[in-house]
């Protein structure tokens, strides 16, 4: 089974991924990892990509397609777990064509603990694991001892950029997906037990 994660940034959907991933197993596509793991390596694409991405625009679909095709082909017929693709309605019938998506989980957190979630924001720049809130002081990531640092679209004014975006290209997709009945919600604000109990009460159901 195929699940796309649908949210602004900082709304959680690392961290959903991570829940389900321990739960039942899913492989994760992040797009967003992908194209920094090409800017890490100095790629052609990376180096596209890095103009759109440090100013908080999404990357053309041209590149996203690329890594996203990748990814998926190396993936097949194992589930997957979509993480920040797609970002628009184009991008969604792109993946149509590409798989078949089961289910989709809308996260909704209000826009004050987003800001406050991404300002407190790190990752490791060698495996990508996020720290937040408590221990965002870290300087070495205490999984792979790579360096923690703040994602350089995560400070303030890429940000409000990024959530812009995600208002006039993203959020659309939250009707498109409720049409074709895949979509559920998920309260991401603090306690997300009980959405997530909900969340594995439906994918049992469709197993
Ligand atoms: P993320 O890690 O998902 O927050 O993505 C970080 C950045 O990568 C975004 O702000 C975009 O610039 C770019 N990006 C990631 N996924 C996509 C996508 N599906 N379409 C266009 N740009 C993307």
């Amino acid at each position: 089974m195929n699940i796309i994660l649908l949210g602004a940034p900082g709304s959680g959907k690392g961290y959903i991924s991570n829940l389900l991933i321990d739960e039942y197993g899913f492989q994760h596509i992040s797009t967003g990892n992908l194209l920094r793991e090409n800017i890490k390596n100095n790629t052609e694409l990376g180096r596209k990509a890095q103009e759109y991405m440090a100013k908080g625009d999404l990357v053309p679909d041209s590149l996203v397609l690329e890594v996203l095709k990748n990814a998926i082909s190396n993936n097949l017929g194992k589930g997957i777990i979509f993480d920040g693709y797609p970002r628009t309605i184009e991008q969604a019938k792109e993946l149509d064509k590409l798989i078949s998506i089961d289910l989709v989980v809308s996260i909704n957190v209000p826009e004050s603990v987003i800001l406050e979630r991404i300002s407190t924001r790190r990752v490791c720049l060698n495996c990508s694991a996020v720290y937040s809130a408590n221990d965002y002081n870290k300087l070495v990531c205490e999984k792979c001892g790579g360096q923690v640092i703040q994602r350089e679209d995560d400070k303030e004014e890429v940000v409000i950029n990024r959530l812009k975006k995600y208002e006039i290209q993203t959020k659309p997709l939250i009707d498109f997906y409720k049409e074709q009945n895949k979509l559920i919600n998920f309260d991401n604000n603090g306690e997300s037990k009980d959405s997530f109990e909900k969340l594995k009460n439906v994918i049992n159901s469709m197993k």
